[in-house]
């Protein structure tokens, strides 16, 4: 049969035999039933698959709520998905997930992750809430501070600061409650967490106890200067309020008395603690004169230091010759330190007077005069190291040059005799101050006041040249005439003249 049927190539394919019409016909019918069952076939498939319901199914790991410090770090879990259905049951093999797992921790929030799959075009999404929460309260900060609390001053807030890990500075929102014996803080942050610090407060209730240094009733020698011995104040915490102090009252230093001092420190609130000084002023005491052994005399300049107090101190120095130097600031300091270089070189310093104003105000009250001599002491200090108590009033206490304020001299002198100055004046004249202008005749001068006394205050003025050359002739007729040469000293015969005012 089969070989019957082997086919030509050589005839054409349209044209068949009628058993090879045959065949094609069987053949087209297989076919058909062919596609009918493949239908049925799909069609109960596809029943199957509907009645299977074929779906995903998303599980999460974990809970479906986390929670998460603001700060910290989120490790999502993950999920695992499947597909599942009625007929056929879950299937073993996992699907594909997509998940966004990203969870910003940096504010406090939420956060919902979903994780998806998907089978025959169907997505099931599985959904986790992720807070991220503060549970962390704010830190409040108190200011260290030395400054204690006082009678005077009461409580002072000394500062504080408050500070959350996610709202920043909190400060401002910081409630402060002041209580009798303390201080409350608090502040919450905007999570609602709640922080409290407590600062204790020390009130003293007593008054302060002013105590004064020398007692309440001092005693002192007339001066130009007074000089408060010193008080202190303290609370009962022990806080030294002194310079709180006010002080009241005045001493006139000069002038023998008695006077009195108020010290008060008042607060606030008009509470006040006060503690009173007598000052009593007595005269001081003068020492007694001292007479030299041997013929002396005292050569003393007046109204320098100026242009020829250098050359002048360079003729002493050679000679050994000690004198001294009744000093003003005529030249306004140029030569100042030349009474720190005589002062040094063993001379004597005394005030004659800061200005030597030509119109002699410093005669025109007691306090003028006081004003300008403490400046020229104020100097002498500067370039000694000390006050001194020598002095020559301008003009000489016999001046009636003053006699435009009546009686000045007459107060003048016994008010600082009262302080334990001791003023000098001159029992004899140079002349330099008007009546000569030559060296020759200043020696002359000189040298025939000096004879024949046996202490010899003599006046001569170191801003006139002529009169300073005349230094070295008077030395060396002194000392060929055995007379010694010394500074004055507080002991040293003053040559008082007559006050005539
Ligand atoms: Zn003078």
């Amino acid at each position: 049969m089969k070989k019957e049927r082997k086919p030509s190539a050589a005839r054409p394919a349209a044209v068949g035999t009628a058993a090879e019409n045959r065949k094609k016909k069987t053949h087209g019918k297989a076919k058909t039933i062919g596609v009918v069952l493949l239908v049925y076939l799909a069609f109960l498939l596809a029943a199957a698959a509907v009645l299977d319901g074929r779906h995903a199914v998303v599980t999460l790991n974990g809970p479906e709520e986390m929670r998460v410090e603001v700060g910290g770090e989120y490790i999502d879990p993950g999920a695992s998905a499947v597909s599942d259905g009625r007929v056929f049951g879950r299937s073993k093999r996992p699907l594909a997930l997509t998940a966004d797992r990203t969870v910003d921790t940096s504010r406090p929030g939420e956060t919902v992750l979903s994780y998806r799959a998907s089978v025959l075009g169907r997505a099931v999404v599985a959904e986790r809430r992720v807070i991220v929460q503060d549970t962390t309260p704010p830190v409040i900060t108190l200011t260290e501070s030395d400054a204690l609390t006082s009678w005077f001053t009461g409580f002072e807030e000394p500062g504080y600061r408050a500070e959350d890990n996610v709202d920043g500075d909190l400060t401002e929102q910081v409630q402060r409650i002041e209580l009798a014996d303390r201080v409350v803080y608090t502040v919450a942050d905007s999570s609602g967490n709640e922080a409290t610090a407590e600062r204790p407060i020390h009130y003293s209730v007593s008054t302060p106890v002013i105590s004064l240094v020398g007692g309440s009733d001092v005693t002192v020698p007339a001066d130009l200067f007074f000089e408060e011995p010193g008080y202190r104040a303290m609370d009962s915490l022990g806080n030294d309020l002194t310079e709180h102090v006010v002080v009241s009252g005045r001493v006139v230093p000069y002038q023998v008395g008695t006077y009195e001092l108020r010290y008060t420190i008042e607060n606030e609130l008009g509470d006040a603690a006060t503690a009173r000084r007598r000052v009593n002023v007595v005269p001081a005491q003068v020492p007694e004169v001292v007479y030299p052994d041997r013929a002396t005399i005292y050569l003393t300049f007046d109204d320098g230091p100026g242009p020829y107090t250098a050359a002048l101190l360079d003729v002493l120095a050679r000679y050994g010759v000690k004198a001294t130097f009744f000093v003003t600031d005529q030249y306004h300091g140029d030569y100042a330190d030349l009474i720190g270089r005589a002062y040094r070189e063993g001379h004597s310093i005394g005030v004659h007077t800061y200005t030597h104003a030509l119109d002699w105000s410093m005669y025109q009250s007691e306090e003028a005069f006081f004003d300008d001599f403490i400046a020229m002491e104020e100097i002498i200090r500067e370039q000694t190291g000390s006050y001194t108590k020598l002095f020559r009033f301008p003009g000489g206490s016999s001046n009636t040059v003053s006699r435009f304020n009546q009686g000045i001299m007459t107060r003048l002198t016994e008010d600082m005799t009262a302080m334990g100055y001791v003023y000098f004046d001159w029992n004899v004249s140079s002349g330099d101050a008007g009546e000569t202008t030559s060296t020759s005749k200043v020696v002359e001068n000189v040298c025939a006041g000096v004879s024949g006394k046996s202490v010899s205050v003599v006046l001569q003025h170191d801003i006139k040249a002529f009169s300073v050359d005349a230094v070295e002739q008077i030395i060396l007729w002194g000392k060929s005439h055995g007379y010694a040469f010394a500074a004055l000293d507080e002991t040293s015969y003053p040559a008082h003249h007559s006050v005539n005012n």
